[in-house]
């Protein structure tokens, strides 16, 4: 019957417009149309239903104003969700944090703690499940009230068993970290890797925003890169797309914790870069300091972050060639040194094909090392929101 069917695709039509508000957050109708490609009549009426029904909320929050256009910007769409906090969980390698925040992305409170790098599994668990116990009284929230709790780890999640590549994280083999948090702290838990989860908060609220083809680099101690495509952050059919830290960067290099050799990772990392400053500024140099004396003009430092800038910019103008996204995203801890930065663009210009790399912004991440965080609070509220 042609009323069935029509009743049948408008409402398909309106779980298309609620995926496209859970993956990618607050938008425009503009948007949504443009994500659905679906006209902008039918995505009006559409939203205009899910409006009525309860189902999405439009936000006070106007966003980056529109390109070329001289009016106000558009409202955005947002799903709602029912009152309550959510909670943000980040696991880095030698850190964890915590966030409580609204349902609006607010954060009512952050708390975190150094760890030894890399810890087992099930000792880091522990730590995150008490940090997160700390943030929710901080936040006034009890941890029952809370609706869902993203969770950050920094490896690949293999999306057939929800666990973490143990190859990559030797102490958490055959740990489903969701399961594991969600056993000690009694709430629903959704967990992503780190450069996704820095890729959805930047593409959500950051450097990205409005960008419907985004590559997201962090650089850290860790190196990896979340993709959004079309809009939608893409995970790849095992959960291990953008794992560029991987890709080989020089012939015969060093070991690799993945168990190759001379993976960008081992050419990168905040580890290699303080290895190499260690002769002219000793053992005592750390993140902070380096990327002070990036800013001061120190010569040897300017040196080292550029020849990391150009080797990373190799390897991802490899990825702009690929994918020609419309912006790159330099976040993680190093991501905020303009040095570094700059040389990834130079070297996106030599080797990246010509209009690939000439369509293509690369800009520093708003959020710096805490992408990740925001990340996980971001990806707690699209599933909070689609469970709604
Ligand atoms: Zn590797």
């Amino acid at each position: 019957m042609p009323g069935h069917s029509l009743a049948q695709l408008r409402s398909s039509n309106l779980r298309a417009i609620t995926a496209l508000l859970g993956s990618g957050g607050p938008q425009s109708r503009a948007d949504l149309a443009r994500g659905s490609g679906l006209s902008r009549t039918t995505v009006s009426s559409l939203v205009t239903e899910l409006l009525a029904n309860g189902l999405v909320v439009e936000t006070e929050d106007r966003g980056t104003p529109y390109k070329g256009g001289s009016g106000r910007p558009p409202l955005l769409v947002a799903l709602a969700i029912r009152p309550g906090g959510v909670a943000g969980v980040d696991i880095g390698h030698g850190h964890v944090r915590a966030a409580v925040s609204d349902r609006s992305a607010t954060i009512l409170s952050e708390v975190e703690t150094q760890t030894d790098e890399d810890p087992h599994g099930n000792a880091t668990l522990d730590i995150a499940a008490d940090l997160l116990r700390r943030a929710a009284t901080a936040a006034d929230v009890p941890v029952s009230d809370l609706l869902t709790v993203g969770l950050c780890v920094p490896g690949p999640i293999d999306r057939r068993s929800a666990r973490v590549d143990h190859a990559v994280l030797p102490g958490w083999h055959e740990l489903a970290p969701a399961d594991e948090l969600s056993r000690r702290v009694g709430v629903r838990v959704v967990v992503d890797n780190d450069a996704n989860l820095g890729a959805m908060a930047e593409h959500q609220h950051g450097a990205g925003r409005g960008v419907a083809d985004l590559l997201y680099v962090k650089l850290a101690s860790g190196v990896g890169a979340g993709l959004v495509l079309g809009g939608r952050l893409h995970r790849g059919t095992v959960g291990l797309a953008g794992e560029v830290g991987h890709i080989l960067a020089r012939d015969g290099g060093d070991v690799c914790r993945c168990g190759s050799r001379g993976c960008l990772e081992t050419e990168v990392s905040t580890r290699r870069l303080l290895e190499l400053l260690r002769p002219v500024y000793g053992d005592d140099l750390d993140l902070p300091g380096l990327l002070q004396l990036d800013s001061d003009g120190e010569t040897a430092v300017r040196r080292v972050l550029t020849d990391a800038g150009h080797t990373a910019g190799r390897v991802l103008a490899g990825v702009c060639t690929t994918l020609n996204p419309a912006r790159v995203v330099v976040g993680g801890s190093l991501g905020s040194s303009p040095t570094l930065v700059a040389a990834i663009r130079e070297s996106v210009d030599r080797y990246a094909h010509p209009e690939a790399a000439a369509s293509c912004e690369v800009v520093s991440g708003k959020f710096g090392g805490r992408a990740e965080l925001m990340g996980s609070v971001a990806l707690a509220i699209s599933r909070a929101a689609e469970l709604a």
